[in-house]
């Protein structure tokens, strides 16, 4: 293996502790930040991912005040919970976890979420903020892809980007968050459709992969040194936990790359965290 690994345990260390000192600085000046969850029934994966916001929340100090609510509910009921969250002064970032149980509308339930408080950033209000180069509170896995290249001071002013995927959670926001003034990357987005897939990712100086296939992009995709993210989860009938690409492969002649596990996962977790804080301060400061 010739590649750097990007590693996003590392990089989620730094975010969670510049986060803890923020809200330690609210804290001093009377100010708890509190982080509500709504989970709506019992996924055991849906329920993992809360816990582990939970967790990570109380390391850095924010309060989070969980909802769990029965699959049975009607959409009714979890809009007027969300609703009295975004009016309650005391609530300052509100986690919907996706997907809700069959028969719920997720983008209906979002939408009643005030973007102020919508620390996924998935509300249409926060996603449209990127488009117009006003991003305040981004989406958590795309803006902690961004950190990772950030932190390691991949140059991407002007560089050639491939992203794979164009779901509204990663691919999209990403492409436009990489295509912003002072980012300023040049992106294609390549998807289902795309001819001659891996043509296109060859021209990638940056390629990014968020797609939901195991191990499906190899060195055949990849220019030699091209940084990699991929930000796939799948696991393989082992039980094996993997990306959508195959790393021992592609670790042979990109530059860097993240793995999976290790990645982009724990970067999701960290920036939600920052948003909390972000939309906290905001309160505060009456923007
Ligand atoms: P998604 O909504 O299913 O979108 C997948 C995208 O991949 C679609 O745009 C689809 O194209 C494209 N695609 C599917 N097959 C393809 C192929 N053969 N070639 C090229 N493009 C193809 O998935 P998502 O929510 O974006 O998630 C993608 C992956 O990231 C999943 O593994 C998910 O678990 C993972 N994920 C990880 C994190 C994290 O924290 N690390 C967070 C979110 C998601 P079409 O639009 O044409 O259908």
């Amino acid at each position: 293996m010739s590649a750097t690994v990007l590693d996003g345990k590392v990089v989620a260390r730094v975010v969670l502790d510049e986060v803890r000192t923020r809200v330690a600085a609210l804290a001093e000046a009377g100010e708890g930040v509190t982080l509500a969850t709504i989970l709506v029934g019992d996924d055991p994966a849906s329920a993992t991912y809360v816990r582990s916001k939970r967790r990570r929340a109380a390391e850095v100090g924010i309060r989070s005040v969980h909802h769990a609510l029965d699959a049975g509910v009607t959409q009714e009921e979890v809009v007027g919970l969300i609703r009295s969250l975004s009016s309650d002064p005391g609530i300052h970032g509100i986690l919907l976890q996706l997907p809700l149980p069959g028969g719920l509308d997720d983008q209906a339930a979002t939408q009643q979420i005030h973007p102020s408080k919508d620390v996924d950033g998935l509300h249409p209000t926060n996603l449209g903020m990127i488009v117009l180069d006003r991003s305040v509170l981004a989406p958590c896995t795309p803006s902690g892809c961004l950190r990772i290249l950030d932190h390691y001071r991949v140059p991407v002013r002007g560089a050639n980007v491939v992203v794979v995927g164009r779901s509204f959670l990663v691919g999209r926001p990403l492409a436009l968050l990489l295509a912003t003034r002072g980012i300023d990357a040049t992106v294609t987005i390549a998807h289902s459709r795309t001819r001659a897939l891996p043509e296109v990712t060859r021209r990638a100086d940056i390629l990014v992969v968020a797609v939901g296939r195991a191990e499906m992009i190899s060195s055949e995709h990849v220019r030699p040194g091209a940084v990699v993210i991929d930000v796939g989860i799948n696991r393989t009938d082992s039980g094996r936990l993997v990306g959508d690409v195959d790393f021992e492969d592609v670790a042979r002649v990109a530059g860097a790359i993240t793995p999976v596990p290790g990645g982009v996962g724990p970067m999701t977790v960290a920036m939600l965290m920052r948003n909390t804080v972000i939309a906290a301060e905001n309160r505060i400061r009456g923007a």
